[in-house]
């Protein structure tokens, strides 16, 4: 596929890469947009908004300015949660007709805690082919830059806004052991710093990730005991877009007490008792003396 010469790529070298690639019609392509750096857009969602027929867009004015600053004009397409049925609907009937449809929200990857999921479904459903354009997300850019140290999360997204029905979700997630990743309202960010406090260990480590990609950008990191205050230290603080990522659970001192355990008897196999007890005790930070006990006890089996 050549490119349209009023794409912003016409003048890049890159664009073969783009140009390798095929765009068939008939075909949704869910498109990630910036969330707050207009920058961060990817050359490849530049072209595809630059080929398709129509961009289907949670708010026409947003998209509208986005386009504008590449100078790219498309026909935009309201498609937000009051009408996602009914827009599904037209937007399938198009794609059926052979046209190549975008769709984005005002921000980060659509269908993410927005709208876009319903018609992914139905355009699905009709038998019709979907295709990712990878890009921005406030929750994976706070974790990449969290420093959490955990190969799993789990995202919440926005927790419901009533006090009881919060701490309902918040206690059912009190065992997860993912880094939680919440996004919140700034002016409700206190609010929700003081309910995971109610109900998670003081000690987990969380992380406000606010105002990513954007002039203020500021990522703080701290215990959950010390949340409130940091928010509460400096009007600025809760202002802005957030996201909040918070530790997953310690490990339970029953799975701590297993490995100390599997680790003594490997110790034993090879060491006197009490040699094996103090290094079991170093390798996995259990106490001596109930190590020692617990040698005693495995010598003695
Ligand atoms: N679809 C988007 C994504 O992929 O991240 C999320 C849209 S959701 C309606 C908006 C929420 O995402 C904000 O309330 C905030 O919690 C988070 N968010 C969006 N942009 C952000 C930014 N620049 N910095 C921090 N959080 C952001």
């Amino acid at each position: 596929m050549t490119v349209h010469e009023s794409s912003p790529l016409a003048a890049l070298p890159v664009l073969g890469e783009t140009a390798h690639q095929t765009y068939p019609t008939a075909t949704l392509y869910v498109v990630a947009t910036p969330i707050g750096n207009v920058t961060d857009i990817s050359l490849r969602a530049l072209h595809v908004l630059t080929i398709v027929d129509a961009v289907a867009c949670e708010d026409t004015r947003n998209t509208a300015q986005l386009m504008n600053r590449f100078g790219i004009s498309k026909p935009l397409v309201a498609a937000h949660m009051h009408n996602e049925r009914q827009a599904a609907e037209a937007l399938v009937a198009r794609l059926q007709a052979g046209e190549r449809i975008a769709l984005v929200s005002d921000a980060g990857t659509p269908a993410v805690s927005d709208p876009g999921a319903r018609i992914v479904d139905a355009v699905r459903a009709a038998g019709l082919r979907v295709v990712p354009l990878p890009g921005a997300s406030a929750a994976v850019a706070a974790l990449s830059a969290s420093g959490l140290v955990n190969d799993q999360f789990h995202f919440v997204g926005f927790l419901p806004s009533k006090a009881k029905q919060r701490e309902g979700v918040l206690q059912g997630l009190r065992s997860v052991a993912a880094t939680m990743v919440f996004y919140e309202a700034p002016h409700r960010i206190v609010e929700c710093a003081q309910a995971l406090a109610d109900v998670f260990e003081p000690s987990r480590q969380v992380v406000y990730a606010r105002e990513l990609t954007k002039l203020f950008e500021e990522i703080h990191r701290c215990p959950l005991s010390e949340a409130v205050a940091w928010l509460k230290a400096d009007a600025h603080r809760e202002k802005g877009e957030f996201v909040v990522l918070l530790e997953g659970a310690p490990e339970s001192a029953d799975a701590g007490d297993a490995e100390a355990e599997r680790v003594l008897r490997i110790l034993l196999a090879e060491l006197p008792v009490k040699q094996a007890a103090t290094l079991a005790a170093q390798i996995t930070g259990q106490k001596k003396n109930a190590l020692y006990d617990l040698a005693l006890q495995i010598k003695g089996e």
